[in-house]
């Protein structure tokens, strides 16, 4: 019996991980959850699963769960909340295996308490990699335990990689759908709406990655991902784009070999080779080959897609760069959302934020989380800026 800590349950991969939980009743047990805001899927989540620990986002809220439990006659759950909640979470002596699917840096420092602790992590959420890829595989490193990507490129690279040794690659493919503007061209993107721009050709997902898919720059996060956990350099991390996403990613050996992994695009199968490594179990995720028609390629386009070169560039100088990188995306894909700033504004903010940072090499998670916090406030000042020089969205787009 495997015994989970999900850091992120109510989002879109705690789900999926909650219901490969289910499928499996006999194999894991939930032992701990991180739920954040949403109170009512906390407490079914609670009601349901009956963790030893929930975590909740603000001490209100974690009142207000406990009240509900209790009413409910639910007993025995000990009801935490904010950083410290989601450490407590993380690090629970009864967990073994932790996913870390919370979204953006706030699951930082949780995972790399995870870490370690020594659990061992399957990884969902890649601005931990992004901000903190050197100091989280060093700590597992030292560890001895594996990281294991659910990300599904990474998870599908995972998986190619044990056809061969790492000092056999030479290089990593990761594949990108393109988004739904691989065929729009550039004079259009100035009429880009929030609508279009959350409709996802092949994947159901959550808002900000849904966004940053668009911009490419989801690739380019998932380029540093793959250069810190596969420890290559961004020059043997390659992106295609391959607009059905049946190919999950593929390995190039030094031979001139390739090996892809293909599957169904539902999260649930990289959650459950996470959960069950080294082995693999039967599941009913079946993939119909004799229905695959054909597959396309071609290589992105990073003057349309310029977040995709940023990311590249950050890569290269590592460090702060590109703590930069995710801090600025993230402030600049809520604008964006919320109509601060249009659709082809997102790399502009990025590329200024970026700049500004410093390379430089991070010692601790708390380095990181003041250069992170640097480089937002440099973000929404940039945001600002737009809003001022233009009025208001709404008039520009007149
Ligand atoms: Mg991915």
């Amino acid at each position: 019996m495997k015994r989970i800590a999900i850091l992120g349950s109510t989002g879109s991969i705690g789900r999926s991980t909650l219901s490969v939980v289910e499928s499996f009743p006999d194999r894991f047990q939930v032992v701990s959850l991180a739920a954040g805001r949403n109170v009512d899927l906390a407490f079914e989540q609670a009601q349901r699963w009956r963790p030893r620990v929930v975590s909740v986002a603000a001490e209100s809220q974690a009142e207000n769960l406990k009240i509900r439990l209790k009413s409910a006659g639910v007993n025995g759950i000990e009801v935490v909340h904010g950083a410290a909640g989601t450490v407590r979470v993380a690090t629970n002596p009864e967990a073994d295996f932790v996913v870390s699917a919370i979204v953006g840096v706030a699951g930082l420092e949780a995972t790399y308490e995870a870490v370690r602790a020594g659990k061992t992590v399957g990884l969902a959420n890649k601005e931990c990699l992004v901000a903190a890829g050197e100091l989280i595989t060093a700590e597992a490193r030292r560890q001895g335990k594996p990281l294991l990507p659910i990300d599904s490129e990474h998870n599908a690279v995972h998986q190619c990689l044990r056809g061969g040794r790492m000092d056999e690659v030479r290089r990593i493919w990761l594949t990108a759908s393109g988004g739904p503007f691989l065929n729009t061209p550039v004079s259009k993107f100035a009429d880009i709406t929030v609508e279009q721009a959350l409709n996802h050709p092949t994947w159901k997902m959550g808002n900000r990655i849904t966004i940053d898919s668009a911009t490419l720059m989801n690739k380019g996060f998932e380029v540093i991902e793959a250069c810190r956990l596969f420890n290559l350099p961004p020059r043997q991390i390659s992106v295609i784009v391959h607009p059905q996403s049946t190919i999950h990613s593929l390995v190039e050996f030094v031979d001139g070999s390739i090996l892809a992994q293909l599957s169904v695009t539902d999260m649930r199968l990289p959650i459950l080779y996470a959960l069950t490594f080294p082995d693999r179990i039967p599941s009913d995720l079946n993939f119909s080959l004799s229905d695959l028609r054909h597959l396309d390629f071609s290589p992105p386009d990073m003057e349309k897609f310029p977040c995709l070169q940023l990311a590249y560039e950050a890569a290269n100088l590592g460090g702060g760069k590109t703590i930069a990188l995710n801090a600025a995306d993230e402030v600049a894909v809520s604008a964006f959302l919320d109509g601060s700033i249009q659709f082809q504004d997102i790399p502009v903010v990025i590329e200024k934020v970026v700049s500004e940072t410093p390379a430089g090499k991070l010692e601790s998670i708390k380095e990181v989380l003041a250069v992170d916090d640097r480089a937002r406030a440099g973000a929404r000042e940039r945001v600002a800026g737009f809003t001022e020089q233009s009025g208001s969205v709404a008039v520009r787009q007149q």
